[in-house]
């Protein structure tokens, strides 16, 4: 509970941000308090030990917490990339967005088949990011056993759309 506190006091609310009518959570001032993020890292951690044999962490802002999570528990970290800049081989899968499309990517081989997975990223909003990542992992024969987050923005409903995967879903913050 002192943790959502110190968190809902530190993210910050950028009202019309990238565009008008959207409510950028800015999560930056985190990293201006390493007792803070320790405790962060501390309480993901705690959600994924024993359960999970590595973690994917989505650009960009799910490997500033992936990473850490992935040391903590002592399991491998694997990069889930925007299209177009990992060198082969790897693997990817498209997704829609609002408008238009988009995709991501990850090593090939990285993932090994039966792995458990926890997914993480800093903010679930559609889930539509998220989703596209458990796909990735599973083509690879790996399972999204577990996705994280910092923020679920519940209004819209990406812990309905990532109910498909029968993996837990946790966020430290529910907005
Ligand atoms: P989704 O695919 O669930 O609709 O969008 C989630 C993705 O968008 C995440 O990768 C997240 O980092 C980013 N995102 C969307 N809105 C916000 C926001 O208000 N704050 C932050 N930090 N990230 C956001």
């Amino acid at each position: 509970l002192e943790l959502i506190k110190k968190l809902e006091e530190t993210i910050e609310n950028v009202p019309d941000f990238p565009i008008p009518g959207i409510q950028f959570k800015d999560i930056c001032p985190i990293f201006l308090q390493p007792k803070l993020y320790e405790e962060v890292i501390a309480d993901l951690a705690d959600f994924s030990r024993g359960k999970i044999d590595a973690v994917c962490g989505i650009e960009s802002r799910g490997y500033l917490f992936g990473i850490a999570i992935a040391v903590a528990l002592d399991v491998p970290f694997v990069l889930i990339r925007k299209a177009g800049k990992l060198p082969p081989p790897f693997v990817g899968e498209k997704y829609d967005l609002e408008y238009g499309s988009a995709e991501i990517e990850m090593k090939t081989g990285h993932l090994k088949p039966g792995q458990r997975i926890l997914i993480h990223d800093d903010l679930l909003a559609t889930g539509g990011t998220t989703e596209a990542a458990a796909k990735l992992v599973a083509k690879q024969g790996a399972i999204p056993a577990q996705f994280s987050f910092l923020i679920d923005l519940e209004a819209l409903k990406g812990k309905e759309r990532l109910q498909k995967f029968d993996a837990e879903v946790y966020s430290i913050l529910q907005y």
